[in-house]
């Protein structure tokens, strides 16, 4: 008989360093259109599995002389390589079972600013974007919490690391929600993110009796941060576009705006237009990467809690 533990040991065996899993009950108060039963009706089990960013891949960013390996280790193939293996690793395990598996990228900005609206294709469908919220689901799996920088946050690597999501309609036993924090509200990611797009209003979900919460995030001042268009963050702006001269503190782009922006403007920016076409190969090329290097949001915090002695770092070992 399948069980949530052979499902776990075939995550790690496949190459995540987290997995949890979720019950389909804990997600009845979700927005339909973030609800896994949106796109997979019979999903009973939502499993929510996850690879450590690597902590030497901000160095090239901490020194200012490298930004393609944390574009490579913390958003493309160097990361999503591992997560994909674990994908294709649980998937088989659940069809040798007898069961079906849906994989599903999990978004989260995309679902505070995102594009227009699509028309529903039937009457009693969704409109065709469905998107998890991957935060949340990663919550109702146990794995953590988000901080109040709205990165999620585990016991094991606070905020490094990415997840992938599988539904499947396998009933597995879920495991407990965290009831402990690891965010301790130290404002750290607030004060150094150089983009000024943390700590907004309070949102939260609750389920279970445990509420998750987090400040909301100007997604717009963010992205074109993230991105390199920000002067404050980086340092190829100011050379390949002196006049642009962006004060973050007054833009009022949406999320869209921003990533349309960061498309139009990056091949202007010769580093940036550089490290795109460089790491191609690894899945990131073309497209603007992460010049302010998560410096608030996942550095800071990283460094905080690594102080406290939070962080047990996973103990993955080694895998047979
Ligand atoms: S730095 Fe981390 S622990 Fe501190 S408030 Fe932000 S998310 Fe929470
Ligand atoms: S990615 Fe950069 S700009 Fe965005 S919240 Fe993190 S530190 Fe701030």
């Amino acid at each position: 008989m399948l069980t949530s533990q052979m499902v776990k040991d075939r995550a790690i065996k496949g190459g995540a360093d987290l997995c949890g899993i979720a019950n389909i009950d804990r997600f009845k108060d979700g927005p339909p259109e973030t609800h896994p039963s949106s796109l997979f009706p019979e999903a009973k089990s939502v499993i929510v599995y996850a690879s450590r960013i690597l902590k030497g891949s901000y160095k090239g960013i901490q020194e200012g002389t490298e930004w393609s390996t944390y574009w490579i280790y913390g958003y493309g193939s160097g990361i999503y390589s591992a997560l994909g293996g674990a994908t294709g690793a649980i998937a088989a395990l659940l069809e040798e079972h007898g069961h079906e598996a849906v994989a599903s990228p999990g978004g989260h900005t995309l679902l505070d600013e995102a594009p227009p609206a699509r028309e529903p294709l039937a009457a009693d469908k969704q409109p065709p974007c469905i998107m998890l919220h991957m935060r949340v689901a990663a919550a109702f799996a146990g794995l953590g919490e988000p901080g109040w920088s709205k990165v999620f946050l585990t016991p094991e690597f606070g905020p490094r690391q990415r997840f992938d999501i599988l539904l499947t309609d396998a009933e597995l036993e879920p495991d407990p929600l965290l009831d402990e924090h690891v965010c301790d509200k130290c404002m750290a990611c607030v004060r150094k993110c150089p983009g000024s797009a943390l700590g907004g209003e309070r949102e939260a979900v609750e389920v279970e009796g445990r509420e998750f919460e987090w400040g909301r995030v100007d997604c717009g001042k963010c992205k074109v941060t993230h991105w390199g268009l920000n002067p404050k963050a980086s340092p190829f702006v100011k050379k390949d576009l002196p006049g642009m001269q962006m004060d973050v503190e007054k833009v009022t782009y949406d999320w869209y705006e921003a990533y349309r922006l960061g498309f139009a403007l990056a091949e202007r920016i010769d580093y940036v237009n550089l490290v795109a076409q460089g790491t191609a190969e690894h899945g990131q090329g073309g497209r603007p990467g992460s010049v302010c290097g998560a410096v608030g949001c996942v550095q800071a915090c990283n460094t905080h809690l690594e102080a406290r002695g939070k962080l047990t770092g996973g103990v993955k070992g080694d895998v047979e």
